[in-house]
């Protein structure tokens, strides 16, 4: 028996089977390999505005703790629980491993939906979650960032609440913070330039001039509204984009600088056009170069796999693509995967450097940044594909591996105490 349930914990948990048997791993050890270290369930109580008292759900799993601190983001959305929560702390895993950096993984969340939040309701949420989880974190102990929902703000009101408790500025008990608190520059955009480097490798593989090609991008929160950027500074027509207010598709086209003017004044993409309105089921299914799902866990599934007509699937998104879905790519090899564990781990990379430049007060250039956050990603990439070839395995297998092993090796070499 075990408290994690749900769809979103079932992938994890298919996905990790797929990998322990390609990896021969004993079944003994699969369990202490796969489930969570700690978790944490806190209920976050908050004067609502109308004066009433509202009480909600905190989550934080910290995966495992072999390597380093845990790390990884905190969501704010209607659909968290505890499931969800571990299995995208089970990814943020295979994440860091992959990218070599010395952490575990850890994801946390509140079930609310932050739009049905004042600002002031969102303050005293954002803070009184992190003060009920003052006791389970910590600078070297988990780390937190952005993720669904939360943002620059929310980071900057949880590293004020642990520093007045600490009597002291710590910056390093979180990232994504503003670049103003201790934040790093290109933390921000790091994800979409991440997601777009990768696309940019995938394309070059197959021999796709990305100049001219055409691109969908689901989602148009922090991730996807930059990958769009991205992928148009290099010439890339972005044809369709969509968030959970609106969906939009031009064949010709869509101005990314008009759409992100639109987000900037009204939040979402709702009231920009009614002409190139489109229906958001049909999205991910026409016909583009490059499809970027940006947004959900499980939007594409096997039905939805067998219709896509992409040349590369760049998941920004955390497990946009169930276990079903997998099987049918594994048959459509014209479809390159670079899958999310690689896709979308520019984050945390450069959440990796602001702690790193945290813990050092020594700030760096946003060249340098971005840098050393290439080397790595391009590292990763030849890492996957390399191992992909060699053993005949689909590109996320071969990225889950290299985080699976990497983890499994840790423990080994430590050991298991007494
Ligand atoms: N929430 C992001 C992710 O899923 C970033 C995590 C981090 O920066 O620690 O990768």
């Amino acid at each position: 028996m075990t408290i994690y349930q749900g769809p979103v914990f079932d992938m994890a948990r298919q996905q990790f089977q797929v990998i322990a048997d390609y990896l021969d791993i004993a079944h003994d050890q699969r369990e202490r390999l796969l489930y969570p270290k700690r978790a944490i369930t806190v209920s976050v109580p908050i004067h609502r505005d109308d004066g009433t008292t509202e009480v909600f759900q905190g989550y934080r799993v910290q995966h495992h703790l072999s390597l380093g601190p845990t790390k990884g983001g905190t969501r704010f959305a209607k659909s968290v629980d505890i499931g969800e929560v571990a299995a995208l702390a089970i990814w943020m895993s295979w994440k860091c491993a992959l990218a070599g950096l010395p952490y575990g993984g850890a994801k946390g969340g509140v079930t609310v939906d932050p739009a049905s939040l004042s600002l002031r309701e969102l303050e005293a949420l954002s803070r009184r979650y992190m003060q009920e989880m003052i006791p389970f974190v910590g600078p070297h102990t988990d780390v937190m960032a952005p993720d669904m929902g939360t943002n620059e703000q929310v980071m900057a009101w949880f590293m004020d609440t642990y520093s007045v408790y600490r009597g002291e500025t710590v910056t390093e008990i979180v990232t994504g913070k503003p670049v103003a608190t201790g934040g790093t520059v290109g933390r921000r955009e790091a994800t979409g330039r991440g997601v777009v480097h990768l696309a940019m490798r995938a394309a070059e593989s197959i021999d796709l001039n990305p100049s001219g090609a055409s691109a969908i991008v689901q989602g148009f929160g922090n991730v996807g509204s930059v990958t769009a950027t991205e992928l148009a500074l290099r010439g890339v027509k972005v044809i369709g984009v969509s968030d959970h207010t609106a969906c939009l598709y031009d064949s010709a086209g869509l101005d990314v600088a008009k759409l992100n003017a639109h987000v900037a004044k009204h939040g979402t993409l709702a009231g920009f056009s009614t002409e190139a309105a489109f229906d958001p089921h049909a999205l991910l299914t026409q016909k583009c170069d490059i499809l970027v799902p940006a947004a959900m866990e499980r939007v594409i599934d096997g039905g939805v796999a067998s219709q896509l007509q992409c040349r590369i699937l760049a998941e920004g998104a955390n497990g946009p693509t169930t276990p079903d879905a997998d099987l049918v790519l594994a048959e459509r090899q014209e479809i390159f995967v670079v899958p999310d564990i690689l896709c979308n781990a520019g984050g945390v990379v450069v959440s990796y450097f602001e702690w790193v430049q945290d813990l050092q007060q020594l700030f760096w250039e946003e060249s340098e940044v971005n840098a050393r956050l290439a080397q790595i990603l391009d590292r990763a990439f030849t890492q996957v594909t390399t191992r992909a070839h060699r053993d005949n395995v689909s590109q996320r297998t071969a990225a889950m591996a290299i985080g699976v092993e990497k983890v499994a090796a840790a423990k080994e070499k430590r050991g298991l105490f007494p």
